[in-house]
């Protein structure tokens, strides 16, 4: 067993962090956006994206035939730990979920409209499953779908409903969205669709979470979807939709904001006096600083134990195998960073003391302030892509053969 990289990706790590250095400009890398920094939402970020993919650095794990490089996960691991570690933007969506289910599963016509756009950045998507009665149970999702033929003939689905929590709607051009097709089969009766934001029917109000950051409701009103932007097959999207979650599981929750913060704090504590006396030489707060660190390593292999089993399932994809995403090591990852990420918070909170209230950006504080950004950010970590008790679930359904709760 070996847990360093390569020379090959060593090399390539250096190149990534080179090509960051060259773009170190604070409207594209923010830490104090934490995990939020990750979406693509102003021309600055994307011009960068774009730059990247002119680096050939978006769609490496993809086939040689759709402009991919065939390179293994890993060098999206590096590249995406790199961005995440000075609040860049990243690579999750596009290349991650939209790109790998259009090659796995979308036609011709998809695959040739799409793709080329997301190698060159030319495209934001934003991702609709979330409704107001489905979000853990994703496929309660009601936004409807029914038969339709236009006026010149074309045929399709008219679509009406309401998502909630869609991220990115208000600056994306596409909606990538989980539609009921048939409303007698829960699981096998959703859809997946390719909508363009600015379709008369869709109206995008926003909701600002506590992390600053802007989500959105999305209502759909008799939007008319033409069959050819059906990704895959009628009512067989919600197991596209459960492979991308695994992989949103992993890309989207990095390991390196939590080493960030915690290198942050392990520097707080190295050179701050409290009442006269080193903070460092308080018993309490080593002890507390010794726990986080071996937890955020516990976190850093664990992110590398899925980059390996990820590596195996491409591996075995290209031999002809089926495709089966590592579930349980995805939940395993999310459940384990993203609370962690919220203890290291509270301690941050905790050896800071009452200074840390004090706004993020604020000079004069702990940490110029990270603390307070950092505890209100972490919380939708533990929410998105699946709360902590869904991770909770798989783990002890598909890891330990438990019993279904629900
Ligand atoms: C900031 C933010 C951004 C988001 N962005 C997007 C996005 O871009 N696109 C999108 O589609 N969605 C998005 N989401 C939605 C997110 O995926 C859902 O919020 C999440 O899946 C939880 O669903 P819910 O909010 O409906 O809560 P609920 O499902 O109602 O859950 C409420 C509570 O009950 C618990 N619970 C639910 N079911 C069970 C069970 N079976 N066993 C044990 N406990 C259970 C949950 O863990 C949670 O604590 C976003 C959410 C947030 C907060």
């Amino acid at each position: 067993m070996d847990f360093e990289f390569s020379e090959e990706q060593k090399a390539y790590a250096q190149q990534v962090k080179e090509f960051c250095d060259a773009h170190d400009d604070i409207d594209i890398f923010d830490v104090t956006r934490e995990n939020m920094a990750q979406i693509v939402d102003t021309p600055k970020r994307r011009a960068f994206m774009k730059e990247l993919g002119h680096q050939g650095w978006l769609g490496m794990t993809w086939p040689k035939e759709y402009g991919g490089s065939e390179g293994e996960g890993v060098y999206e691991y590096i590249l995406n730990e790199e961005l995440a570690g000075r609040g860049g933007p990243q690579i999750g969506k596009g290349v991650g979920i939209i790109g790998k289910t259009l090659i796995a599963h979308g036609s011709d016509f998809l695959k040739q409209k799409f793709l080329p756009m997301i190698l060159e950045n030319d495209v934001e998507f934003a991702v609709g499953y979330s409704e107001p009665n489905a979000g853990s149970d994703a496929a309660s999702m009601r936004t409807k779908g029914v038969r339709h033929t236009t006026e010149d003939g074309r045929s399709g689905w008219l679509v009406n409903g309401q998502k909630t929590w869609t991220t990115s709607a208000h600056f994306a051009e596409w909606y990538w969205c989980g539609v009921r097709t048939d409303p007698d089969n829960k699981h096998m009766g959703i859809t997946l669709m390719l909508i363009p934001m600015d379709d008369p029917g869709i109206t995008i109000n926003g909701i600002w979470t506590m992390g600053d950051e802007r989500t959105n409701e999305v209502w759909l009103d008799n939007v008319f979807v033409p069959d050819e932007y059906v990704v895959g097959e009628v009512n067989h999207g919600f197991r596209y939709i459960s492979q991308a979650l695994d992989l949103e599981r992993f890309t989207m929750f990095t390991y390196a904001p939590i080493k960030q913060r915690l290198d942050l704090l392990t520097d707080y504590v190295r050179d701050t006096e409290r009442d006269g006396e080193p903070l460092k030489n308080d018993a309490v707060v080593r002890s507390r600083m010794a726990n986080l660190h071996t937890e955020a390593e516990v976190a850093r292999v664990m992110g590398l134990k899925f980059v390996a089993e990820a590596v195996k399932v491409e591996h075995a994809a290209k031999a002809g195998k089926p495709f089966q995403p590592p579930t349980v090591v995805a939940s395993e990852y999310k459940l384990f960073a993203t609370e962690l990420s919220k203890r290291l918070a509270s301690a941050s909170m905790d050896i800071g003391g009452p200074g840390t209230q004090l706004r993020v950006k604020t000079e004069e504080a702990p940490m110029a302030g990270r603390s307070e950004s950092t505890y209100r950010y972490t919380v939708i970590d533990t929410i998105g892509g699946g709360a902590s008790e869904i991770q909770k679930n798989i783990i002890a359904r598909r890891g330990l053969g438990l019993p279904k709760n629900f």
